[in-house]
């Protein structure tokens, strides 16, 4: 009886801490029922698994605007002869205009 509750303890702490760091629906379930059923093992491996993912998930993130960043500003038109070039080229390949340092200037 005691176990139960402190299970169903541990569950709400998990439960909570886990919608805390963005936890969707299903990984709130997975990890409260997880340690409500076996506290000794999965609250341990929720400090260790758990919280570990969700700074993965962080990194992701970043992963994600990185590459949105590298999409949108792959390459720029030439602000002289409109050719395409690369966004990080230092002079037009077509007309060898130098490019600016104000380049947001230029996608926007
Ligand atoms: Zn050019």
């Amino acid at each position: 009886m005691v176990a139960i509750v402190i299970g169903l303890f541990i569950a709400l702490f998990v439960y909570m801490d886990a919608r805390k760091r963005g936890y969707g629906t299903l990984g709130l379930i997975l990890w409260s029922v997880g340690s409500a059923m076996m506290p000794y093992v999965i609250l341990p491996l929720y400090f260790f698994l758990g919280r570990k993912n969700k700074d993965r998930v962080q990194y992701d993130g970043n992963d994600i605007i990185d590459i949105e960043a590298i999409v949108v500003e792959d390459t720029i038109n030439c602000t002289k002869c409109g050719g395409e070039m690369k966004e990080d080229s230092l002079q037009c390949p077509h007309c060898q205009e130098p490019t600016g340092t104000d380049k947001t200037d230029i996608n926007h």
